[in-house]
Order: C-alpha cells, then structure tokens, then sequence
C-alpha cells in the first residue's frame, strides 16, 4: 500500500490517504498535548510505543468480537486502518471517579463507580469538548438514534473486555474515551486506544501510567506507557 497526501493532522497523529480508496495509514507521531493543545510537547519513542500499545488493543478487542478500524501494523509508527465516516463523539466511560467528573459533579476523587458510568462530549476544541447527550447528537444530526446506541453497547463492551486484561496486569483500567466511525453502514471503533486517551493506575499503590503524568507534570511519561505495555505484553522494539 502506498502512503499518498495527508489528509488530517491531529494533535498526536497525522492521517494519510492510500492507494487503496477504502485505508487510510495512522501516523503516530512523538508530540504530546493537553489542554486542549494549551500543553504541548514532544517526547522521544512515543509514536512508537503508541502505535504498537493500539495494534495490541485493537487486534484484542477484534478477538474478541468488536469491530474495529484496525488493519495491520506498516512500521513502528504507522498502522493501516479502515477510511471511516468519524462521528464527531467522544464517548467515555468511567469505572472509578476522577478528572473532569470530580470537577464537574463536585464527588470525590477515586470512588469505585457501581455500574460504571457513560457520558458523551462533542469533539470541538474551541468549545471544549462540552459535554452532550443522546437528543444533542440527533437534533444536530452528529449521530442517530440507533448509531448512539450503538456506541453505547460497544463502549460496555469494550470496558468489560479491557478491564479484565488490565486487571490481570495489575492495572485499574479507570476511565477511557472511545471514538467511533462509520463504512457502508456499519459502526466500527475508530481513531486509537492507548495511554494518551486512558487513565491506567497500578492496583496497588494507584500510581498513575497514563497521560495524567503529563497533565499533571510528573514525567516519566513514556517510560510510564512503556511500562504498562511489558505488563501487558505488548511486543515493543528495543
Ligand atoms: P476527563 O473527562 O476526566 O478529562 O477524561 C475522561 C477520560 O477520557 C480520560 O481517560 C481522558 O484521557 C479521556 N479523554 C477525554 N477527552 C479526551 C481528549 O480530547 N483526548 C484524549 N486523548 N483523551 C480524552
């Protein structure tokens, strides 16, 4: 497959056409973000541990019967992923309280949540990704009806599969954003799972291994990613 013009550059990864009109190749690339792009940064071996963290996850999550966009791994930044019609959602679910929840609801920090809960955000930097809910997405035409539901069903899913293979690498898989798009009427999940979009403690001491490192300042960013990839077992390039 051939890597032809950029189509989209984010804030972490760059989107190329291909040769093929139905794949697109993801480009992980080392920058780092937060704040809505307000805390940026570039941090050695980050594409790489990116890229291969998601073609684990991903290729796990087809195992196990989620559709995804995933195709093959190109290179140690570069993965081949289904072209996607993106819905402009973010959907996150949340099985212990922290971040903008806390902040938003006034709870406590670190609070087991039972059932887990699940919010929806419009993906606008300018607005902050506010958050929407299910009659948002129809009236404005982001997502029907049936397409919210079934994001909702498949974000569960996914939260019942990945929980328990972090839990079986010591991690608390505590909150994740999951992103969704659509090719010939079917849903897939899109865009990326990894430690930038996650917050992953360790069981024990509740460390943080995630992206909050770099929010928060506390480095060791990638050497965190890093970590969470032996537990898991992902097969990363010396
Ligand atoms: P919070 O709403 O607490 O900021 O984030 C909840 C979860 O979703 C966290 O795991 C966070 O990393 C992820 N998340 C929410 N919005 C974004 C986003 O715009 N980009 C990334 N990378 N992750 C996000």
């Amino acid at each position: 497959m051939q890597r032809l013009n950029e189509l989209y550059s984010g804030k972490a990864k760059t989107i190329y056409e291909t040769d093929d009109d139905s794949q697109l190749i993801m480009y992980f690339r080392d920058d780092t973000s937060a704040f809505d792009g307000e805390k940026i940064d570039q941090l050695a071996r980050k594409g790489m541990v990116n890229n291969h963290f998601n073609a684990f996850i991903m290729q796990h999550l087809e195992t196990q019967g989620v559709p995804t966009h995933f195709n093959q791994l190109l290179s140690d930044t570069e993965s081949a992923v289904k072209r996607l019609k993106m819905i402009p959602l973010e959907c996150v679910i949340r099985n212990i309280s922290t971040g903008s929840l806390c902040k938003r609801l006034g709870v406590e920090d670190g609070l087991d949540l039972k059932p887990p809960t699940f919010e929806l955000f419009l993906k606008n930097d300018e607005l902050h990704d506010p958050m929407v809910n299910e009659y948002h997405a129809e009236t404005f035409g982001w997502a029907s009806k049936a397409e919210v539901q079934r994001m909702t069903e498949l974000t569960f899913k996914v939260n019942g599969i990945l929980k328990k293979l972090f839990d079986d690498a010591n991690l608390l898989l505590v909150d994740y954003k999951l992103e969704f798009g659509s090719q010939d009427g079917e849903i897939y999940l899109g865009d990326e799972f990894t430690p930038d979009g996650c917050r992953l403690w360790d069981k024990e001491t509740r460390e943080k291994l995630d992206k909050d490192r770099f929010r928060k300042g506390l480095g060791g960013v990638v050497e965190a990613y890093e970590e969470v990839a032996l537990r898991l077992g992902v097969p990363l390039p010396k």
